[in-house]
C-alpha cells in the first residue's frame, strides 16, 4: 500500500504520519528528515540542499526524485511519504517510477489546517535533534521542559521555524504543493481530514480511512 501525508508546514503530518506508519505497518519517508541528516552529515545532498531548506524554499524535484527513487526502487514495500511529493513534477515523476514497477498511489491523506494556526504552531514548535521527535508550546509539551521525552536528548528549535522563513514556507505551500490537491482529487484518491482538533481524534479519523482503503 501507498499512501501519501498532504498539509501545510505545522499540520502535523510528520506526528500523525510517524504513529500512523508503525500502526499501520507502512514505512514512513519523510523527505524532509532525510535532507535534515544529509545537511547534518554534510554529504553532497546535504550541501545541496541547505541553502534552499534554511531559506524555506523547495529542494530541485531531480534531487528529491533521485531520493525517493532509491528507495522506492530498493524496497518495493508499502510507504507512508511524508512531505513528499510537493510539486507537480514530482509526483508525475513518482507515478512514473510506480508505473514501471506496476503499483501506484492508493490514497492521499489532507491535513487541513488555516494560515494563522500555521504561524501560532510553527513559532512554538521544538524538535529532537536525535529521534526527530517534535513538540509544540503549549499544546504538546514534553513532561521535563527542554528534554526529550523519548530519548532524554535536549530539544532544539528549527532554522527554518522563524517567522520570516514560516511565511515563505507557508506561500512556497500555496504556490507550488496545493495544486496536488486537484492532482489526487482527479484521480479520486484525496481525503480531507480536519487538522484542527485533538491529536487522538486525528489520528483515529486517518486510521479508520487506512482501513478503509486497505
Ligand atoms: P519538512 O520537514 O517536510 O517541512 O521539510 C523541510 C524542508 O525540506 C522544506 O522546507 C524544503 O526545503 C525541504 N523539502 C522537504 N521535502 C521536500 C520535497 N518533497 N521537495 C522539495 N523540498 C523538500
Amino acid at each position: 500500500m501507498l499512501v501519501i501525508m498532504l498539509g501545510p508546514p505545522g499540520s502535523g503530518k510528520g506526528t500523525q504520519a510517524s504513529r500512523l506508519a508503525s500502526d499501520k505497518d507502512l514505512e514512513h519517508l519523510s523527505t524532509g528528515d532525510i535532507l535534515r541528516n544529509a545537511v547534518k552529515e554534510g554529504t553532497d545532498l546535504g550541501l545541496e540542499a541547505k541553502r534552499y531548506m534554511e531559506a524555506g524554499d523547495l529542494v530541485p524535484d531531480d534531487l528529491i526524485l533521485g531520493i525517493i527513487k532509491e528507495r522506492v526502487q530498493d524496497d518495493g514495500k508499502s510507504f507512508l511519504f511524508d512531505g513528499f511529493p510537493r510539486t507537480i513534477p514530482q509526483a508525475e515523476g513518482l507515478d512514473n517510477m510506480l508505473n514501471e514497477i506496476g503499483s501506484g498511489v492508493d490514497l492521499v491523506l489532507d491535513l487541513e489546517v488555516s494560515d494563522n494556526e500555521v504561524i501560532n504552531r510553527l513559532s512554538g514548535r521544538f524538535f529532537c535533534p536525535q529521534c526527530q521527535a517534535t513538540y509544540n508550546y503549549p499544546n504538546n509539551l514534553p513532561k521535563k521542559e527542554g528534554i526529550c521525552d523519548k530519548c532524554g536528548a535536549g530539544l532544539e528549535k528549527r532554522k527554518d521555524d522563524t517567522e520570516e522563513v514560516v511565511k515563505n514556507r507557508l506561500k512556497v505551500y500555496k504556490d507550488q504543493t496545493q495544486p496536488l490537491q486537484d492532482y489526487y482529487r482527479k484521480k479520486s484518491i484525496l481525503k480531507a481530514v480536519n487538522g484542527e482538533r485533538p491529536i487522538e481524534t486525528i489520528f483515529s479519523d486517518l486510521a479508520g480511512i487506512v482501513d478503509s482503503t486497505k
